[in-house]
């Protein structure tokens, strides 16, 4: 099964405490670009986020109050074409479950996802982003009705 990513896409950035400056800086810089598409954003990222850029940002909990997971199930409702997640490589956090199962869940989902700037560097001069680009689905058909088969 394929998923097409539209050309505005719908993008999601998340950053732990000690990386906020560096995502609203990456952000900042690329705010022209970013504003074509649709934001998407963990609460205080948000926050952070509209005040310096001046461009909507749809809001959801703080991660570690839940906003991690409501990507996370935005993510298998196929609602999510990109996300960028500065997440803190130095530091343990109470939410390290939710931070995990939200990678997981990117990477389950074959979605676009950048970790650090340079790989957000990449994905946002790539000629593919202003593109429809076909995604590709992994089949999990195999597990869908796991239960009635045992
Ligand atoms: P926050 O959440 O944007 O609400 O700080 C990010 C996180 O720690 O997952």
């Amino acid at each position: 099964m394929k998923s097409q990513a539209n050309q505005a896409k719908r993008i999601a950035l998340v950053a732990h405490d000690k990386k906020k400056r560096d995502l609203v800086d990456w952000a900042y810089y690329n705010r022209e670009l970013l504003s074509k598409h649709q934001l998407v954003a963990t609460g205080t990222t948000g926050t952070l986020l509209e005040e310096r850029l001046d461009v909507p940002v749809k809001k959801l909990l703080s991660g570690p109050l839940g906003g991690d997971q409501q990507l996370g199930a935005m993510i298998a409702e196929g609602k999510i074409d990109v996300i960028v997640f500065f997440w803190d490589p130095l530091e343990s956090h109470a939410h390290d479950s939710d931070v995990k199962a939200l990678i997981r869940l990117a990477v389950a989902w074959n979605i676009i996802i950048a970790c650090n700037r340079t790989t957000a560097d990449f994905i946002l001069t790539s000629p593919l982003l202003e593109s429809n680009y076909n995604i590709m689905e992994p089949d999990f058909s195999m597990y869908e009705n796991r239960m009635l088969k045992q």
